[in-house]
C-alpha cells in the first residue's frame, strides 16, 4: 500500500481542506489515517466499525487486550458513547477539555467489544488540537485511535516518524506539524468513587487535584509487580532500540555521574548514547560525539523535555549506539508523565546517583 503524507498546518488551506474531506471519506471507508492531536500522533480508525479497528492492531502489532481510546469532536459525539458522565468527569470537562485528557466512563453498546478489550468502559478523549477536531468532524463518527507507532516504540510527535513506522501498511498521514505537549493523555478512571490517574499526562496530578479535591495514583504507578488498570500499561513501552539506563538524582551532581558512566561504558566496548538536559549534553561534549548526544531541553524546563522525548528516543535508531543513558527529571508536575515514559523505556533499569 502506498502512503501518502498531505500537510494541514495551515487548516484553512484549500490543500488541508482536501487532506481532511479524504481523511474523513477513508475513515467513513473502514480505512485508517494517521493524524495530529496536541499530545502525539494517532492512528485513527472509525471507532464503531469493530473491523476497522481490528486492521489498527494490525498496523501496529498492538496486543488484543490492549483498549482505544475513542477520539470524540464534541460533547454531543461522547455522549453517544459514554452510557453516563458522573459528576466528577462533568467537571474534569468543564476544567480541562477539550485537552489532553482521557476519561474513562461506562460504555454504551454501540461501542464495539473489539477495541475495550472485553472491558466495560471506554476510554474518551476530546482533543485540544483543532486539526484533530477537524478530521473527526470530517470523519462524523468517533475515532479509535492510539499512538501512531509500532507498538512497545516511542510515540510519534512527527509526522516523519509517524511514516517511519507506518510506511506502506496505512493510506494516509495527515502533517500538522509537531505535536505541542509530546506525551499521551493523562487517562483518569472516573468510574469508581474516587477519581484515579491511570497513566500520567500533561495535565497533572496537581491540576487533577485542585479541581476534584482528591485523586488517587492507579498503584501500578507507584510500585512495580501490581498489574495497571490501563491494560496498555503493563507492556514494554517507548522503548529506543539500544538499551537504556536511567540516572536519577540532583540535577548538579547529573554531568559528573554522567562521566563516570560513559567511561565504564566505553572501557566496557560499547558505544554509548546519551539522551539528557542541554547542560549535561553540552558537558559532555568531550567524551560523546555530536551524533551520540541527543538533548531533550533545558534542564528543568519541563514542557520543553515532554515535547522533545520521544524524538530523541527514536533519534538513537540511526545511529551505533548500542547502550543509552537518559537523564532522569523530579516527577513534580508534568515530571511525573515524564519519569512514567522513561522509566518504560529503560525497562525500569535506574541508577541512583
Ligand atoms: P495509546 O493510545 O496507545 O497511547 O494507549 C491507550 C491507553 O489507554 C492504553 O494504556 C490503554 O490500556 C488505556 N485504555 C484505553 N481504554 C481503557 C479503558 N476502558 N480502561 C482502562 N484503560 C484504557
Ligand atoms: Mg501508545
Amino acid at each position: 500500500m502506498k502512503t501518502e503524507v498531505r500537510k494541514i498546518e495551515d487548516l484553512k488551506s484549500e490543500v488541508a481542506q482536501d487532506a481532511l474531506a479524504e481523511a474523513g471519506k477513508l475513515l467513513r471507508s473502514g480505512q485508517l489515517v494517521a493524524f495530529p492531536t496536541e499530545t502525539v500522533y494517532g492512528l485513527g480508525a472509525n471507532g464503531l466499525d469493530g473491523e476497522a479497528c481490528a486492521r489498527i492492531y494490525e498496523a501496529k502489532g498492538r496486543p488484543s487486550d490492549n483498549p482505544l481510546i475513542l477520539h470524540v469532536a464534541d460533547r454531543a459525539m461522547a455522549e453517544t458513547v459514554a452510557a453516563e458522565i458522573p459528576p466528577m468527569a462533568e467537571k474534569l470537562m468543564a476544567a480541562f477539555l477539550p485537552g489532553p485528557m482521557t476519561l474513562i466512563l461506562r460504555r454504551k453498546s454501540i461501542v464495539p467489544d473489539r477495541i475495550t478489550g472485553g472491558l466495560d468502559t471506554v476510554g474518551i478523549r476530546m482533543p485540544e488540537s483543532a486539526a484533530a477536531r477537524a478530521m473527526i468532524r470530517a470523519a462524523g463518527v468517533p475515532v479509535a485511535a492510539p499512538s501512531a507507532n509500532i507498538s512497545g516504540r516511542p510515540s510519534p510527535t512527527t509526522a516523519a516518524s509517524v511514516l517511519r513506522d507506518m510506511d506502506g501498511r496505512i493510506p494516509l498521514i495527515l502533517d500538522g506539524g509537531p505535536c505541542r505537549f509530546g506525551v499521551e493523555s493523562t487517562i483518569v478512571d472516573c468510574t469508581g468513587p474516587v477519581a484515579v490517574i491511570l497513566r500520567p499526562g500533561a495535565i497533572t496530578r496537581e491540576m487533577l487535584t485542585e479541581v476534584l479535591g482528591g485523586v488517587k495514583l492507579d498503584p501500578a504507578l507507584v510500585g512495580a509487580g501490581t498489574v495497571p488498570k490501563a491494560p496498555g500499561m503493563k507492556y514494554k513501552h517507548y522503548a529506543p532500540k539500544a538499551p537504556m539506563t536511567l540516572l536519577e538524582g540532583a540535577p548538579a551532581k547529573m554531568a559528573a555521574a554522567f562521566r563516570r558512566q560513559v567511561r565504564q561504558l566505553q572501557k566496557d566496548g560499547h558505544t554509548v548514547g546519551i539522551l539528557a538536559s542541554d547542560e549535561v549534553c553540552d558537558a559532555l561534549a568531550d567524551f560523546v560525539p555530536d551524533a551520540l548526544r541527543k538533548s531533550y531541553g533545558p534542564q528543568g524546563d519541563l514542557s520543553a523535555i515532554a515535547a522533545h522525548i520521544y524524538e530523541a528516543l527514536i533519534a538513537f535508531d540511526d545511529t551505533e549506539a548500542d547502550a543509552l543513558l537518559g537523564e532522569g527529571t523530579t516527577e513534580v508536575g508534568l515530571g511525573l508523565a515524564i519519569m512514567n515514559r522513561l522509566h518504560k523505556a529503560s525497562g525500569f533499569h535506574t541508577i541512583q546517583i
